[in-house]
């Protein structure tokens, strides 16, 4: 053959992964950064379960949408919202079709890797007073020590009032920080195995180091952090039991790059899949079929309790929507619901990492820049826990974002055998939806500053934004 026939067979029939940039002209770039700008607003304004509800209720709330308690009945049009207990949501905008026919679902998780207080935190060592810490989710806890932390959460004063603690954030905040031991004394501590550099019982946190004044007095520092703890919100050592209090990353989210192509910022597994979820619902007026926005907690640590996504609370945000809509919701109605339900689990994917590269499969991994990723699978050894998406709705899936020109990827989570993980698809599910998993890219994920690239985040948005308008009620071959 010619070169020219053999450059157009290769054309016509290889597939070449492209830089999601390249789809994208200067007016949609423009578009892309001021929605990072908004985005990283949103990551600062919820650094936690409780405070990302809140953002996006602030913002769903100036969207027009309602908390679906005021209203006994939803028409077509209506946009509602539904706290599950202050640390996930269920938002939705009501179709003209009958929910029972099914709801074009987002389903993110708004928890993140971070490092919680335990319930009898303070103690007084070395001339320190220290709080011990209890990390919640999958962290490599080298990571998380020597660096600025701020303490969010809340707390019961003796009075039975709730108090909300938030120290850290505010430029002229005090931080807090978990001390590692110098270098020159650090033999030993670097022949241990990379998993035990930093032990989980050494994620101490330092919070004062002022005695009281009283040279009698035991722990005189100790009393002191608690006596201005006490000024402050009322509260004394024993309602640390009751308290919810997570420390984080105390800085905010910044640009990364000469060219600001980049996001980098603490939480965005998997708040950059919350957020450009819930920009694409708020963008929704008047659809045809229910589209909902569904944010649970709990996934990093298996999505259990009733704030995870295996909560029945979700089904009865979803039951209400059916219920307020046409009166009365029997067990059929929902089953026939969920049967005709999409869902992306839109949750973040590990992004190609040069430096690492052998971690990957190099021509099944997804790249950071290259556009928002569709997982057929997640899992480990073997796929385990993964939802494994029926090739028939993927299609109809791609079908639709490439009707829409939305550049796209899809990939798999490293190297087989080498790790893996999970999402919230294989829950929802079992529940009888359709579901893929779809999200961004993300370099460093888990660690206290991960990278996401804001062509992904945009391409993300409107992905979301193609699946609540486009998707039908049937999937082609699909019984
Ligand atoms: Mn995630
Ligand atoms: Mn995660």
């Amino acid at each position: 053959m010619k070169n020219k026939e053999v450059q157009e067979l290769e054309k016509k029939l290889t597939y070449k992964r492209e830089s999601a940039w390249n789809s994208y002209n200067e007016k949609q770039k423009e578009k892309i950064f001021a929605f990072a700008d908004k985005y990283k607003s949103f990551l600062d304004d919820g650094k936690t379960e409780r405070e990302c509800v809140e953002a996006c209720i602030a913002r769903l709330e100036k969207n027009g949408f309602v908390n679906a308690e005021s209203k006994e009945q939803f028409a077509p049009g209506d946009r509602v919202y539904r706290s599950i207990r202050n640390k996930g949501l269920v938002a939705a905008v009501i179709g003209t079709e009958p929910v029972t026919d099914g709801m074009n679902i987002l389903g993110a998780h708004i928890d993140s890797p971070h490092i919680d207080l335990k319930p009898t935190p303070l103690y007084e060592d070395g001339g320190l007073a220290l709080m011990k810490t209890h990390y919640y989710g999958g962290i490599k806890k080298y990571q998380w020590s020597t660096m600025p932390l701020a303490l969010h959460g809340i707390m019961y004063n003796s009075d039975g009032e709730k108090i909300r603690v938030n120290v850290g954030e505010d430029e002229n905040d005090p931080v807090f920080m978990i001390s590692e031991l110098l270098v020159h004394l650090s033999q030993e501590q670097l022949a241990r195995k990379a998993s035990e550099a930093v032990k989980g019982e050494e994620l101490n946190v330092l919070v004062g180091g002022m005695p009281i004044e009283d040279k009698e007095a035991k722990e005189g520092i100790k009393l002191a952090v608690l006596k201005l703890l006490n000024d402050k919100y009322g509260i004394t050592e024993k309602d640390f039991m009751t308290a919810e209090i997570e420390m984080v990353p105390a800085y905010k989210a910044k640009d990364i790059g000469f060219d600001r192509s980049y996001v980098g910022a603490y939480g965005q597994d998997d708040r950059v899949c919350a957020y450009t979820s819930l920009a694409a619902l708020m963008k929704v007026k008047n659809p045809e079929r229910t589209c909902v926005c569904l944010f649970s907690d709990k996934e990093e640590v298996g999505s259990m309790g009733n704030s995870g996504a295996q909560s029945l609370l979700y089904e009865n945000a979803l039951i209400e929507l059916i219920v307020k809509t046409s009166g009365s919701c029997s067990m059929w109605d929902f089953r026939k619901c969920m049967n005709h339900s999409h869902m992306l689990s839109s949750d973040v994917t590990a992004a190609f990492d040069p430096t690492y590269a052998s971690a990957f499969d190099k021509s099944n991994t997804a790249y950071a820049g290259s556009g928002v990723c569709l997982l057929k699978y997640t899992g480990s050894r073997g796929k385990a826990g993964s939802n494994d998406a029926h090739s028939e709705f993927f299609n109809t899936v791609a079908s639709v974002f490439a009707k829409e020109e939305i550049p796209w990827q899809t990939g798999e989570l490293g190297r087989v055998d080498l790790g893996g993980g999970g999402t919230i698809a294989a829950d929802m599910a079992n529940k009888g939806m359709n579901v893929i998993d779809c999200g961004v890219p993300v370099l460093s994920m888990h660690a206290p500053f991960e990278v996401t690239s804001k062509a992904d985040i945009y391409s993300t948005y409107e992905g979301f934004l193609a699946f609540l308008k486009k998707m039908k009620k049937d999937i082609e071959g699909l019984a």
